[in-house]
């Protein structure tokens, strides 16, 4: 199976291979908790659930280290913490909120069918290790100490911009932002900072302060990967600064020519035109969208906010609207149809080369070709069942209750259609006029359409009123 990714790095579409396929490394930037995930942060953590799948099927499941962090150190943190537990101290005032934050933001993407990272580190929980990285830096003059800061040197690093695709000299000439004083030079980033006694802080060499939000990941990735793996990842604004910044880090520390061989980067999901994000206020959160009416006035089932982001390539944007949502809720509708025990065999089938999947992640496409599959093996086809199931593994639909999901859909389509609701006062009218053999036929066609009526006796009236509703 010869697996093609795009690799930001080098801009190309290239074969994959692993440094070690008995372990196959990726590690993706994970969210920032200090409030409700919105569904553009959804993006990234699909997306790479998909690439981990498709590792797993190609690798093996005991071959594929997955490590995606939790930020729990920045500066919208410590203000949110200060608000919300002011008589705690700083250090336990943020752990509480990014517990909080993170075991909703657990609970959000278990919705999504996302799988659990192999490694799920905290930034706090590897301060030290941040802390031996920004010593190799300084032992080896890629850092200096300026204003209680320790900075990192950009022009110090001969290649830096590489990822980002930035000349030092343009971003010079070009630079509106007023070089601050005791920087070298405008692009030199922070490794760390001073804490005042209010904002949380861990001793180190430089005095009780906090990391820089780049160096995180750098110390996380080389804890559980190493200094070099295969695939890092997260969405297209991280590629500056903060992609660029992790990769100047570790090459420098390391003294390794690459951080990882292969970087991708999703695309954005935008509402009419614009990128989805806290500071613009156009944002859903995916708590929302699942549990309230807010956004297109109905409540998403998680496999439907899922289905309606893998139906666009991962590198393209994504419009975030109800259409697409009703779209993706139809497919699912269609899909469930075919049911599979709940025992279900792990990657028992095999992907073809040429399968859409292998080429970069083509979602879209394979959706496409899964409406193909589906009708196949409906029709009876072992080999296109087989495969119908594989493809819903790995699109992440296996052990989803897509019956349930399918019900809410079928329960608005049905209140709909004109066509039962006439078949409904027919049989009323047959009831009436004592024709029981033609109410009893129209409630046959019913239920093989799928809808079960439900007759009750109005203890006031006498008369028989009729509920129906979608059986399955
Ligand atoms: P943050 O918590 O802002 O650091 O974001 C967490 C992840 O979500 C990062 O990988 C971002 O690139 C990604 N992200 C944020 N907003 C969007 C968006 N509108 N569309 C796609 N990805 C996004
Ligand atoms: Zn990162």
């Amino acid at each position: 199976m010869k697996l093609n990714l795009y690799n930001t790095l080098t801009r190309t579409k290239a074969p994959f291979a692993p440094i070690d396929p008995k372990n196959v490394r990726m590690y993706v930037c994970g969210p920032t908790v200090y409030d409700y995930a919105h569904i553009g942060n959804a993006r990234p953590v699909i997306v790479f659930d998909v690439l981990f799948r498709l590792l797993r099927h190609i690798y093996g499941e005991a071959h594929v280290t997955y490590v995606r962090n939790i930020t729990d150190v920045d500066d919208k943190i410590n203000a949110r913490a200060a608000e919300r537990y002011p008589d705690m101290a700083p250090e336990a005032g943020i752990r509480k909120l990014t517990e909080e934050t993170a075991a909703q933001f657990h609970k959000d993407i278990a919705a999504l069918g996302v799988l659990r990272p192999t490694h799920e580190p905290r930034a706090t929980d590897h301060i030290q290790q941040m802390i031996d990285i920004i010593v190799a830096l300084l032992a080896k003059g890629y850092a200096y100490v300026a204003a209680g800061e320790v900075l990192f040197d950009v022009r110090s690093m001969k290649d830096y911009g590489e990822l980002s695709n930035r000349n030092l000299d343009d971003q010079q000439a070009g630079a509106r932002v007023e070089v601050e004083a005791h920087k070298k030079n405008p692009g030199d980033f922070v490794l760390w900072k001073l804490s005042e006694p209010h904002q949380p802080g861990w001793e180190s060499p430089w005095g009780r302060g906090r990391p820089g939000w780049h160096i995180e990941c750098s110390a996380m990735s080389a804890r559980y990967l190493g200094e070099v793996f295969d695939i890092h990842g997260g969405g297209l604004d991280l590629i500056f600064p903060h992609h660029e910044n992790e990769i100047a880090q570790s090459r420098c520390a390391h003294g390794t020519p690459v951080m990882a061989n292969t970087w991708m980067h999703n695309g954005f999901l935008q509402v009419e035109g614009e990128k989805m994000s806290k500071s613009l206020g156009n944002f859903v959160t995916i708590n929302e969208l699942l549990e309230t009416e807010k956004f297109g006035g109905r409540k998403w089932p998680g496999e439907v906010l899922r289905l309606a982001m893998l139906m666009t390539h991962y590198r393209e944007p994504i419009d975030f609207t109800a259409k697409r949502l009703e779209e993706a809720h139809s497919i699912l509708n269609r899909w469930s149809e075919i049911a599979f025990g709940t025992n279900v065999g792990a990657y028992e089938a095999h992907l073809l080369d040429g399968h859409p999947l292998l080429d970069d992640l083509n979602t879209p496409l394979f959706v496409t070709q899964m409406h193909g599959l589906f009708k196949s093996a409906k029709a009876g086809d072992t080999t296109a069942r087989v495969n119908f199931r594989l493809g819903l593994q790995l699109l992440g639909f296996e052990g989803i209750e897509l019956p349930g999901a399918a019900r809410a859909l079928r329960t608005a389509q049905v209140a709909d259609d004109p066509k039962i609701t006439r078949l409904i006062s027919a049989r009323k009218a047959a009831r009436a006029a004592k024709d029981f053999k033609e109410s009893d036929r129209i409630r046959d066609e019913l239920a093989a359409m799928g809808i079960a009526l439900k007759d009750t006796k109005n203890k006031d009236t006498g008369e028989i009123e009729t509920t129906w509703e979608v059986a399955r």
